[in-house]
């Protein structure tokens, strides 16, 4: 079982994003034998959310086996915990994804205390954009992640090139920490493994990004760090698998 946990839909916020229809996606996760893939709103991060949770959830329902959708919620927004309640309870989304850079708020906020207790009451898992130092650094999100220990908290980049230390430290910190290592150079993530439990490490790549190559190449990435075949399992779906299965 292979999963992609960190994936977009296609959108308009960022002009260099061309990305695929959902029939398209799927062709890519076949190309790649990838058999899941935990998907993002790219959109909802720049644009209303609760309009782009719908679209996100339209789009995943081209095969909602293989395409779990992540809603994303803005924490300043009045209806945050509403919005939320109605995505996991109602569309029957399976987790959260926040993007403290690009939706400009910090997770040192108070503003994210109802949204943490919620998603915590709810245990359904958060991924964050990690990996920025903008309102993204790995120990802001930390900060967060020891307000709420029963919250499964995931650093959606490992730190990406510049803060993969900074990454490891908040894993080590935090035991609510999980990483995907989307952006980390393969020198960090041996690291990483070296120093947290495999049960730790996700596999995920940022793919919808519109670059057929990009998903290869982390999946090489993962395949290439020499690991025993039942770690490589936990790291390319068994952890993804079990954190959804675990609320
Ligand atoms: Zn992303």
């Amino acid at each position: 079982m292979i999963v992609d946990a960190h994936t977009h839909m296609p959108g308009h916020a960022l002009s260099l994003i061309s990305g695929y229809d959902s029939s398209q996606f799927l062709e890519l996760l076949d190309q790649n034998k990838i058999d899941k893939a935990w998907v993002f709103t790219l959109d909802g991060l720049y644009f209303d959310p609760s309009l782009h949770n719908d679209v996100l959830q339209e789009y995943c329902a081209a095969d909602p086996d293989r395409l779990i959708p992540f809603c994303t919620v803005h924490p300043r927004y009045p209806n945050v915990v509403e919005e939320l309640r109605r995505c996991i309870l109602i569309l029957g989304m399976k987790g959260v994804k926040l993007h403290p850079w690009a939706q400009a708020f910090s997770p040192l906020e108070s503003i994210m205390d109802p949204l943490g207790e919620e998603m915590e009451s709810l245990g359904v898992p958060v991924m964050f954009h990690d990996g920025t130092p903008p309102y993204s650094s790995p120990l802001q999100i930390a900060y967060f992640a020891l307000k709420h220990p029963r919250l499964k908290i995931i650093l959606g980049h490992a730190g990406l090139h510049d803060l993969w230390k900074e990454a490891l430290f908040a894993a080590e910190l935090c035991k609510n920490i999980f990483l995907v290592p989307s952006g980390t150079p393969p020198y960090g993530l041996k690291r990483i493994i070296s120093q947290i439990s495999v049960e730790r490490i996700l596999f995920g790549t940022d793919a919808g990004f519109g670059d057929p190559y990009w998903q290869p190449f982390q999946l090489n990435k993962i395949l290439s760090l020499g690991l025993p075949a039942n770690e490589i399992e936990l790291i390319l779906g068994g952890n993804a698998e079990r954190i959804l299965a675990d609320r």
